[in-house]
């Protein structure tokens, strides 16, 4: 496939932009673990593409991280690539196209700095205008060479400092980033809590997730709004402890099973819930 026709068929997916790297150029990224998983998935792997599905859909008030409000992105986004998998193994019959969405073991910002995709912030997040960081990647990885003209790689945001002075848990420092004193991680991270970081989540005002540092970005002021279905309708804000309280696993699949947050299970929100209600 030549680049146009690659363009037009993640455009028909809902990708506002791809890119392509040499999966060669992703190791050093990547652990001997992630280097196995990897090839395991797609021996001989030669080429990664990488994609970028936006899903900002306004600033509603809620408690639940802007990502998670619309259908979950791992599902929307597997099945986009699916799609586009379907076609290129229509035309190269004996390679491999292997979907990834969050799950694998690409590093994707890297893969889409990498593939020119989009600046990188210090945050840490890929930043694609008009759509600022509120992106969803999704990677394809294949064993086949693309032969595609090499991109130049992506530089770095404007470099204002305004999320690492308002990062809450003071995660961000500087180049390093501390997911232990992440919102984000703190909200998904299971079992009792240390004092030190169920305080943080008592002062928080979202249950799961965390914004601040793309609420404060530049880049994202004024971002355009998702035309994806999937991430503007039904969407869901907030989670009261009633409507999680006494549900089983099961009932909380149920109830929850095609949303960002449902893989974690109830309990993580309960205690988080509860913890707010405490301060
Ligand atoms: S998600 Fe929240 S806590 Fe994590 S780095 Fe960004 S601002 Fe800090
Ligand atoms: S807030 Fe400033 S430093 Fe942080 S990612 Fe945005 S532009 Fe870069």
């Amino acid at each position: 496939m030549t680049g146009a026709e690659l363009s037009a068929a993640f455009a028909a997916a809902g990708a506002a932009g791809w890119g392509h790297v040499a999966y060669e150029r992703l190791l050093p990224a990547m652990s001997r673990e992630a280097r196995d998983r990897a090839e395991n998935l797609c021996p001989g792997a030669q080429s990664v593409l990488v994609a970028a599905f936006p899903y900002y859909a306004g600033r509603t008030p809620g408690n639940l991280s802007l990502y998670a409000r619309g259908r979950d992105y791992h599902l929307v986004i597997t099945e986009a690539l699916t799609t586009i998998c379907h076609m290129l193994e229509e035309k190269y019959g004996s390679y491999r196209f292997v979907p990834g969405a969050d799950n694998s073991p690409l590093p994707e910002r890297e893969a889409a700095r990498l593939a020119g995709l989009g600046m990188i912030g210090r945050h840490g997040l890929v930043i694609l205008p008009p759509y600022g960081s509120w992106i969803f990647l999704g990677t394809i990885l294949t064993d086949l060479d693309l032969s595609l003209p090499p991109a130049l790689p992506s530089g770095g945001c404007m470099a204002c400092g305004k999320c690492l002075s308002a990062c809450p848990g003071g995660a961000l420092r500087g180049d390093s980033f501390d997911p232990e004193r992440c919102l984000s991680h703190l909200t998904q991270k299971k079992g009792a809590l240390p004092p030190e970081q169920e305080a943080l989540v008592a002062a928080h005002p979202l249950i799961w997730g965390c914004d601040v540092c793309q609420l404060v970005c530049p880049h994202n002021a004024g971002a355009v709004e998702t035309p994806l279905a999937p991430f503007r309708e039904d969407r869901l804000d907030s989670l009261t402890s009633e409507a999680v309280e006494g549900l089983t696993n099961r009932q909380f699949r149920e109830a929850y099973g095609e949303r960002a947050f449902a893989w974690r299970g109830p309990a993580v929100l309960r205690r988080n819930l509860a913890l707010q209600k405490k301060k």
